[in-house]
């Protein structure tokens, strides 16, 4: 069923109302910040509050994590942190505190395409990475190395458009939204092409 029908709730015979469902999570991880020049990182920022209105708009913000929260993001996000989950520590850290022990880590540089099966997961991970310089190619494996040292078991994905990334729209609200499409059962073409 798609996620919207699971967690329908009937009140007083024909009002609906929409109950938080416990999963999936959707994290957006700050680990590789330091990496990033001055103008990357206004973009990551600009990017997360985006992906923050993509979760108001088709998701759950309480269901919407940003880890490894510094003190520098938390001085220019200008997001309501107290509706989402902002935390502090690390990804690694987020996921054991809720007994969750995979994830699905987006990566344009993964072997396998994300498939129905992994859409049952309980989390998503999508590196808050922008690459102005050029100098990030394969960063987004670092967080599935991080995470595996932690004893996370980490299915690395990747999303294709005619079995290609060319084509895929890479920015973070843009994976954002191509997931929740997904998760509410569109195909990854349409969702892709949704987005465009
Ligand atoms: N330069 C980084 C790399 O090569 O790993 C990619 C950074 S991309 C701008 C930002 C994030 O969006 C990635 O960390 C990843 O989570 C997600 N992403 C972008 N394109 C993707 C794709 N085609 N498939 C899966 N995830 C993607």
């Amino acid at each position: 069923p798609c996620l919207v029908e699971k967690f329908k709730v009937v009140v007083d015979g024909d009002e609906i109302a929409r109950r938080l469902p416990d999963y999936p999570w959707i994290i957006v991880d700050l680990m590789l910040w330091d990496k990033h020049i001055p103008k990357e990182k206004d973009k990551i920022t600009l990017q997360v509050r985006e992906t923050y209105a993509v979760m108001r708009r088709m998701y759950y913000p309480r269901k919407f994590a940003i880890t490894w929260i510094n003190e520098e993001y938390k001085k220019k996000n200008k997001l309501p942190l107290e509706k989402i989950v902002s935390y502090e520590g690390t990804t690694a850290e987020f996921l054991k505190e809720r007994g969750i022990n995979r994830v699905v880590l987006l990566d344009p540089n993964a072997d396998e395409a994300l498939s129905e099966k992994d859409l049952e997961e309980k989390a998503f991970i999508i590196g808050g990475i922008v690459d102005m310089k050029g100098d990030k190619k394969g960063t987004t494996a670092k967080i599935g190395e991080v995470l595996k040292k932690e004893g996370i078991e980490v299915l690395r994905r990747k999303i294709v458009l005619r079995g290609d990334v060319i084509g895929v729209p890479d920015r973070i609200n843009h994976i954002t939204e191509i997931l929740i499409r997904m998760l509410y059962g569109e195909p990854m073409e349409r969702a892709i092409l949704a987005v465009q």
